[in-house]
């Protein structure tokens, strides 16, 4: 079976460069590690595949009819999407290793993640106001974290968590277009360590390359989102 997208490079040009060594790989068991760095970079990959596709129904126009219950549907999206991004992260670091370049351009651009997953994935503590940035905070009886608002702007859809903590009140930002552009950089960089990367993932991979979103629709998209996409590149619409 044909594997789809980035995997199907992996017997290119660039995976016997990457198997000949690089100056920062391991110089002993290079066949396994380089198989083990394309595993681990095809599965950051679909975690990719996963935030770009939550974040497309996180910024759908949602049920007019029933915007309580649409922006229900974004705050549980929100706390999928936050997860796939982690691990994004997660599996950039096993591929790139802790102190490349590219994982730290992805903590500058957002500098608020780490934070708010942090107190996401402790979220009975932090509801109860006994998480760890919380102890001796002000006994005010205010609700101790809660999504607070969500709003859209002109790159994407922005959702507010807003946490008592001991140092006061604090806010964190979820922004579905930052978010997207910081993980496709970090996945790019990944997938190329792992010569994963090549002309045809560049070519066929809309979730690397957003432009061909808007011409390409993708068989796995599924549910329509807001942005509407004819069916093959070049074909009339009419
Ligand atoms: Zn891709």
């Amino acid at each position: 079976m044909k594997p789809d997208t980035a995997s199907a490079e992996v017997s290119g040009p660039l995976a016997r460069d990457e198997r000949t060594g690089r100056e920062d790989r391991p110089s002993d068991d290079v066949e396994v590690s380089a198989g083990f760095t394309r595993d681990l970079a095809s599965w950051t990959h679909l975690w990719f595949s996963a935030a770009v596709h939550t974040a497309l129904e996180i910024e759908s126009e949602g049920d007019h009819d029933d915007p309580t219950g649409s922006t229900g549907r974004r705050y549980a999206l929100s706390l999928v999407l936050i997860d796939a991004i982690r691990n994004v992260y997660r599996g950039s670091v096993g591929v790139l290793g802790q102190d490349h370049p590219g994982l730290t351009a992805f903590t500058e651009a957002l500098p608020s993640m780490k934070e708010l997953r942090d107190r996401l994935e402790h979220f009975d503590e932090y509801v109860r106001g006994s998480g760890r940035h919380q102890r001796n905070r002000p006994a005010d009886g205010a609700v101790a974290m809660t999504f607070s608002r969500s709003f859209s702007g002109a790159d994407g859809h922005t959702i507010v968590v807003d946490v008592r903590e001991s140092s006061g009140h604090s806010q964190y930002e979820v922004d579905t277009g930052a978010a997207i552009k910081a993980a496709r950089a970090l996945v790019l960089t990944t997938v190329t360590k792992a010569a994963l990367d090549g002309d045809q993932h560049r070519e066929r991979c809309w979730l690397c390359r957003p432009e061909l979103a808007s011409v390409v629709r993708h068989p796995d998209m599924g549910t329509p989102t807001t942005r509407a996409r004819p069916r093959k590149r070049g074909r009339s619409t009419s």
